[in-house]
Parts: C-alpha cells; sequence; structure tokens
C-alpha cells in the first residue's frame, strides 16, 4: 500500500522535498464484524490547512489546535498512521453491513492507494452517475461545504450587496463567487494571475477581478474597486488583504475568516486589525470551521446540485495524476500553481 509521509517537521513553505513515497503491506480482508471498510481511494482532496498539522508542536499548537499533529515519518489522525484526507472511493471489502463491495463512498481517507476506515470515522455512500466523481471531493465536498456555510451563515448576503472574495479563483473561492452571483450581489474577486483573473470574470460570472500581485497599495486598489465600500468580504489568505478589506468596509460589514493561507508558512505575516475602525464600523469578524455546520449540509447538497444541473454553477478542478503527485500538488497550493479545487486521482475511472 504506497502512502506519501513527511520527513520532517515544515515550518516555512512546503517543497516537495519535505515529502516521501513509501510502501507498506496491506492485507485485503477484514474481520466479520469488526465493522471495518477498506476503501480503494479514487481521488484525494489536497488542502493547505494542513501544513498547520505539519509544524513542530510548538508552532503548531498555536496556530492549528482543531486536528492533531501529523507526525513525521509517518504521520497520523488518532490511530491511522496515515495523511488523513477528505475524498472518494470504492470499497473493496467490508466488514460492515452498512458499505458494500463497489460502493462509492466519500469520507476521511489518507494519503495513500487504499485506506482502512475504521468505525468511528465518517464514510458516506453517494450516487456514482449523476456528476463526475470528482465533484464529491470538490463542489458537493467540503470545499463546497466551506464555501455555502461561510457565506450563507456567516455572511447572510442580501440581494444588491457588495462582496469582495480572496484566492478567488481557489476551490472555496471560485464557489464563494458564484453563491453571491445567485444571490444578486455585486461580486469582485482576487487572484495571483491573468488567467485567473480572466476565469473569474469571463467563466464564472465575477463582476470584476484583479491580480493582488501587480496592486503596490492593497488598500486604494480595493477603494477603486469598491467606491460605495464593501458590505461582505469572505477572507481565504489574512494578513495585508485583511487589512485591507476591513479599511474599505462598511458599516455593519461582514467578514467570514474562512482561512488565513498568507500566514500558514509565514508566522511572522499577521493581520494588523485596526480595531478602532472594527468598533465604530460595527464589523462583525466571524472565523467558522465548516464541519461546525452540517446543519447546513442537505441544503447545500441539495441546491448545489440543481445549480449544476441546470448549469448555474461551474466545478473548477485542478487535477493531478497518481499518489506521487500529491507532494507537488499540496506545495503548488501556497505556490498559486492550481486553478480551482486542487485533486489528486489515484485510479483512473
Ligand atoms: P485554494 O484552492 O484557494 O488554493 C490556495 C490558493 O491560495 C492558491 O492557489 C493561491 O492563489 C492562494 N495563495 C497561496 N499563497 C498565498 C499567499 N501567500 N497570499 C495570498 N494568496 C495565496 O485553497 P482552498 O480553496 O482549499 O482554501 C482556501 C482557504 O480556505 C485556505 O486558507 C484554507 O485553509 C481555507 N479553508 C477553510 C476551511 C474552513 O472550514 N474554515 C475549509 C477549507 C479551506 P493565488 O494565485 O490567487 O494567490
Amino acid at each position: 500500500n504506497k502512502h506519501i509521509i513527511i520527513k520532517h517537521a515544515i515550518d516555512g513553505l512546503p517543497t516537495e522535498s519535505d515529502f516521501e513515497l513509501r510502501s507498506a503491506p496491506l492485507v485485503l480482508s477484514v474481520a466479520q464484524g469488526s465493522k471495518e471498510v477498506i476503501v480503494k481511494n479514487l481521488f484525494l482532496s489536497i488542502d493547505p490547512y494542513q501544513l498547520n498539522r505539519m509544524k513542530t508542536s510548538s508552532s503548531s499548537q498555536k496556530t492549528f489546535a482543531a486536528a492533531a499533529r501529523i507526525q513525521p515519518g509517518q504521520a497520523s489522525f488518532l490511530l491511522i498512521i496515515r495523511i488523513d484526507a477528505f475524498g472518494v472511493g470504492k470499497v473493496v471489502v467490508s466488514g460492515n453491513e452498512e458499505f458494500e463491495r463497489d460502493d462509492v463512498v466519500v469520507g476521511l481517507l489518507a494519503w495513500e492507494e487504499y485506506t482502512v476506515v475504521r468505525p468511528g470515522t465518517t464514510l458516506t455512500k453517494v450516487d456514482p452517475h449523476e456528476f463526475p466523481l470528482s465533484y464529491h471531493a470538490s463542489i458537493l465536498g467540503t470545499s463546497g461545504l466551506t464555501a455555502y456555510a461561510g457565506f450563507y451563515d456567516i455572511c447572510k448576503p442580501k440581494k444588491g450587496e457588495k462582496v469582495f472574495v480572496s484566492a478567488a479563483s481557489g476551490s472555496v473561492g471560485s464557489l464563494v463567487g458564484q453563491y453571491a452571483k445567485l444571490s444578486g450581489c455585486y461580486v469582485v474577486g482576487c487572484a495571483g494571475s491573468k488567467t485567473k483573473v480572466d476565469l473569474l470574470k469571463e467563466k464564472l460570472g465575477f463582476d470584476d477581478a484583479f491580480n493582488y500581485k501587480e496592486e503596490p497599495d492593497l488598500k486604494s486598489a480595493l477603494r477603486r474597486y469598491f467606491p460605495e465600500g464593501i458590505d461582505i468580504y469572505f477572507d481565504n489568505v489574512g494578513s495585508a488583504m485583511l487589512d485591507a478589506a476591513v479599511a474599505n468596509m462598511n458599516v455593519f460589514g461582514r467578514v467570514a475568516v474562512c482561512g488565513a493561507i498568507s500566514e500558514y508558512a509565514d508566522a511572522g505575516k499577521r493581520a494588523a486589525l485596526d480595531m478602532v475602525d472594527v468598533i465604530y464600523k460595527r464589523i462583525t469578524l466571524r472565523g467558522f470551521l465548516s464541519f461546525d455546520h452540517l446543519h447546513v449540509y442537505a441544503g447545500f447538497i441539495s441546491s448545489t446540485s440543481d445549480h449544476l444541473r441546470h448549469g448555474r454553477m461551474r466545478a473548477v478542478e485542478d487535477i493531478s495524476t497518481g499518489l506521487e503527485s500529491v507532494p507537488s500538488a499540496f506545495a503548488g497550493l501556497f505556490r498559486g500553481d492550481n486553478v480551482g479545487k486542487t485533486l489528486v486521482q489515484l485510479t483512473i475511472v
């Protein structure tokens, strides 16, 4: 069973050489009644937050307490000795009466070819026929839920409001912008290249978009794009962009603090946050984690599936092939290599 490990704790930007592909024996059987299920992994979701779990314990404790630290040399999540990751797979052996061989499932899998899913770990059957299987790890997976819950539950949008999205061509950002357009908002996104900016304006329906790397002064750039101010900021990046957005927020503006990718690899980068501005403008800044919003899950799946069926939403995916491509797919998130959801496909389906 091939799997990926980290060779050492990673406290700065990750690179391919921080990882190693290893192989271990796998017995393709489970004890009857064990409730264990062996899944052949098809698509793995590659997510920036994992970097916070790869740091030395002193730095990871401060930045990320919500999941176990990944140990160099083996990596672990509770007792599963692999780097766990959300993904789509096919059941090959089942000791659990709820699953049969060949069921297509989504849940917490790992950076490996086969995952032994133990009782208590989330695993859900999906309909393999209506949408491409990859969608269950992207637009209909955790990225979709994050965008949906963050936008509707946290930002509480109203028609006509002005919305700003950072990392807008990425997995979560590209969906937030589309939900915002479907809600009748005015949406501007920022991204790190011309190709990404063109995608936002020409394919994803954003009203406007800009390359933040070409803007020497983020505050005045946002003033140009939002002459009437920002009502909602969906923050995927943190630090200077968060400061610039807060400076341009309207009274009673809302900020969904979804991610701070610019800070994950650089502990020295932090938002300065003008709290007097926050007070006088009565801004709500709210951090959130998608798994706290499972009450919207059914609504998220049914409405997003419906938008897909009627061509009102598009899934943008950046798929590389083979387990050995996981390190470059992961490191690429921090270089801005990806356009849309970063996935690794393990088996041709
Ligand atoms: P993306 O698909 O958006 O990929 C990451 C993108 O971030 C890159 O393509 C790059 O785009 C941008 N980026 C990388 N480094 C920097 C930097 N230093 N400054 C500014 N932008 C940078 O990832 P996701 O959509 O999966 O995740 C987006 C954010 O949401 C992350 O911060 C993630 O941790 C967070 N998240 C939070 C969840 C929650 O429950 N709260 C759940 C899932 C994700 P560009 O070329 O535009 O710079």
